[in-house]
């Protein structure tokens, strides 16, 4: 076995060195055509992914904040109105929610899941309620039943988070199709990642998807006239051309990262706490996030061998200053707040050896003794 000194969290030029020569190609391709705003490889990436997701149309934007955004916008949620999300998410989905005017309003977590706690949107529903934003945090579908059960019967607007769930499935049904729209984020270390940032809206609803068509370009369906007060918000046609490539490939490196997962979970569940895939989702680790009580010991020990980790999220949403208007306390949310102590996510990526997930289960093992 060769003697490892570093493993990093993500290892993006491993991947490139597998596609490096379709890439390349791909993004020649544009700049030699010269398309460079929406064109041809922003249409046919947008029908490719649609036709992956399963469903009817995909609208690419320039970034997953963006996607939530506009999403919201095209179903005209705004001031006065309330939104729902969980507090533990990357403050992208609460930034998207501020973006439109709406108050955003957290609950907690389902603690196995890890994701929004369909009891806790009961609770926190008013009269001013429009929408929730469910977010399938590390590549695992929400209770999808749970809360459409809930928005159904409050009559709520759902955008689904799937920044980090491309090709996640709920039921044997890819997240992106079960709510009224769905964001995605292309951003480079997402399970489909661009070289650059890059996002995209999915729904089954064509005047939502033609309303999004015009917000994300000026509000134009013909050059030079703007029949609504749109924004600047395109994916970019050397990404998209990039995003057409690798979607070939997804499957193929979410299969993988379930495996890395295997791997680490037969290693360390007796010693720590390891992800729980629910029944009714196919989970795809965006991240592959243990808890210990030991959490800084053991990120101190892993570091030292050379080994990166992260944490998502240290500071629930609920906690950071850009939330203090809102005026939530430590306490609010009990479940959220105490796994942000525990959790550590561990290196993962397609391209992980046995080799190195060894490496860290062993240093996991050694700090933990
Ligand atoms: C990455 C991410 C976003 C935002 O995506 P950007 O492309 O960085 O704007 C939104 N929500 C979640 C849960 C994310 O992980």
């Amino acid at each position: 076995m060769t003697t490892l000194t570093k493993v990093p969290f993500v290892d993006l030029k491993a991947q490139r060195e597998s596609i490096k020569a379709e890439v390349d190609a791909a993004v020649l391709k544009v700049f030699d055509k010269g398309d460079f705003i929406l064109g041809a490889a922003v249409e046919k990436f947008e029908a490719d992914y649609a036709a992956y997701i399963g469903a009817k149309h995909a609208i690419g934007v320039g970034t997953g904040l963006a996607a939530i955004e506009l999403a919201l916008r095209a179903y005209g949620v705004g001031p006065g109105d309330e939104v729902i999300t969980a507090a533990n998410t990357f403050i992208a989905t609460v930034l998207a929610i501020t973006a439109v005017g709406a108050t955003p309003v957290f609950v907690d977590m389902d603690r196995e899941r890890y994701t929004i706690d369909p009891a806790a949107i009961s609770a926190a529903i008013t009269s001013k309620t429009r929408a929730i934003v469910p977010v399938h945090l590390y590549g695992q579908s929400v209770d999808l039943h749970g809360v459409l059960a809930v928005a159904r019967r409050h009559n709520l607007l759902v955008v689904e988070d799937a920044a980090q769930a491309h090709g996640a499935t709920y039921n044997g049904t890819r997240v992106g199709t079960f709510g009224h729209a769905a964001a995605y984020s292309f951003y480079p270390a997402k399970n489909l990642g661009a070289y650059g940032d890059g996002g995209l809206i999915t729904t089954n609803d064509d005047r939502t998807a033609e309303k999004l068509r015009l917000l994300r370009n000026y509000g134009q369906r013909v050059k030079y006239s703007h029949s609504i007060a749109g924004t600047n918000s395109r994916l970019d046609t050397v990404q998209a051309a990039v995003l057409g490539v690798k979607l070939r490939y997804l499957d193929g490196w979410n299969a993988a990262r379930r495996r890395h997962a295997a791997a680490y979970a037969a290693r360390l569940n007796k010693i720590v706490h390891t992800p729980v895939s629910a029944a009714d989702a196919e989970h795809i680790f965006h991240v592959y996030v243990i808890e210990t009580d030991r959490r800084d010991a053991v990120r101190d020990a892993l570091r030292e061998r050379g080994i990166d980790t992260g944490i998502h999220y240290p500071v629930p949403a609920h906690l950071q200053e850009v939330c203090a208007d809102l005026g939530y306390e430590l306490g609010d949310f009990p479940v959220t707040e105490a796994a942000a102590g525990r959790i550590l996510s561990l290196p993962m990526y397609a391209e992980l050896s046995d080799a190195q997930i060894d490496y860290v289960c062993q240093a996991v093992a050694d700090a933990l003794m």
